[in-house]
């Protein structure tokens, strides 16, 4: 049917915008009101399954089913920490794949951490999600999905989002893309787009790409070393971008949105922590509408780095502080339940790995 040809590649019914929903349904003789409903049952009333909706005809509902699921993804477990209250779910996704998701409680409000890629391919050192490489990027619908999921169970309304789980989101644009106007439609859960950042390790391409959407998003930028060569010994992108380019780049996009940007600054003990990296850091910085963010480093087991002590974040703090330079320093949340991106996820695949190995030899 030609209905379908068009979204053949959709395994979920969530994949589908609402104007695609209409003519997928208007293709298939129902009237004009079934796209809304359905919408509104996907997208506003979080609904998990078909039988949840009870206005749409069992026919149709059939229909649907026989061809796509109703929900792309399912939570695997969670994990609450003692300390703050921030829960981590384990997702899974109808093909197998894992990925991180977490909801932080702050007193103004819940905020969520998604994932944009099962795995990441930019390689930064100091990073658990790297690790394995990239699985696959995810969909719009898969995004979407960590932020109806938890929103239902945590049974509180999801404030603020960040892009900043597992994976490049500029690496999965179009599908980011997607997700962000999805999720900020008054169709859907209208979370305003004031309230989203999207985080990137520095694709200077997509920044020029991100500006010209002229969304209300937040950009962050994780910048981690304040000149070329250092940054190139931590994060690969370095060596197709410079720092000078993205800088351009930040600029067109300040130009353009009016937008402060932000610059995650990881702080590694002995790499980026010296006073001098704290001047570089201010010169580079200096004069944009930004703010620092400085992130003591959470330890990997598996990455031979650790964060910076108490004393050297202070003084980049002072330094900051001094030349009048916006920045704050990241409260780590959730630390007791391995909160930072892609530990849990690692583990969980080495589990299912031993597992699988362990029958092999069975
Ligand atoms: N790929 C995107 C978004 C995901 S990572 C990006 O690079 O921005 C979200 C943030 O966590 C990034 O700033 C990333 O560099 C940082 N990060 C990765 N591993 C970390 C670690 N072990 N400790 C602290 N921050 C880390």
């Amino acid at each position: 049917m030609e209905t379908d040809g068009k979204y053949n590649n959709y395994r979920d019914l969530m994949s589908f915008t609402k104007d695609e929903l209409n003519e997928y349904l208007t293709g298939l003789n129902e009237k004009k009101f079934r796209a809304s409903q359905i919408y509104e049952w996907l997208h506003k009333k979080l609904a998990d399954s078909y039988d949840d909706m009870t206005n749409i005809p069992k026919k149709l509902k059939d229909t649907l089913a026989a061809k796509y699921e109703a929900r792309p993804m399912r939570i695997e477990k969670k994990l609450v920490s003692e300390v703050d209250g921030t829960a981590k779910y384990l997702m899974c996704t109808m093909d197998g794949n894992i990925i991180e998701s977490v909801a932080m409680q702050y007193p103004y409000g819940m905020s969520v951490c998604i994932s944009s890629q099962a795995g990441c391919r930019m390689g930064c050192s100091f990073c658990a999600s790297t690790i394995m490489g990239l699985e696959r990027s995810l969909t719009a619908s898969e995004m979407l999905s960590q932020i109806y999921l938890i929103q239902k169970d945590m049974g509180r309304r999801v404030d603020n989002i960040v892009v900043m789980g597992i994976g490049e989101p500029f690496d999965n644009y179009d599908e980011l893309i997607k997700f962000l106007r999805m999720i900020s439609d008054e169709n859907g859960l209208n979370i305003s787009q004031r309230s989203i950042t999207v985080s990137t390790c520095g694709i200077v391409d997509r920044i020029y790409d991100f500006a010209d959407e002229e969304m209300a998003v937040t950009l962050a930028i994780s910048l981690h070393a304040p000149y070329d060569e250092l940054r190139k010994s931590i994060m690969p992108v370095a060596n197709r971008y410079s720092l000078r380019q993205i800088k351009e780049a930040c600029l067109y996009f300040i130009n353009k949105t009016g937008r402060r940007i932000t610059f995650e600054y990881a702080m590694i003990a002995g790499v980026n922590d010296t006073p001098e990296c704290a001047e570089k850091l201010v010169s580079y910085v200096k004069g944009m509408l930004c703010h620092v963010n400085l992130i003591p480093l959470n330890s990997v087991k598996e990455r031979n780095c650790r964060a910076s002590y108490a004393a050297e974040v202070r003084y980049f703090e002072k330094y900051l502080e001094k030349n009048r330079i916006n920045g704050t320093i990241r409260k780590g949340m959730g630390r007791d339940i391995e909160a930072a991106c892609g530990q849990l996820r690692r583990e969980c695949l080495e589990e299912k790995s031993k597992s699988f190995h362990k029958n092999e030899r069975m």
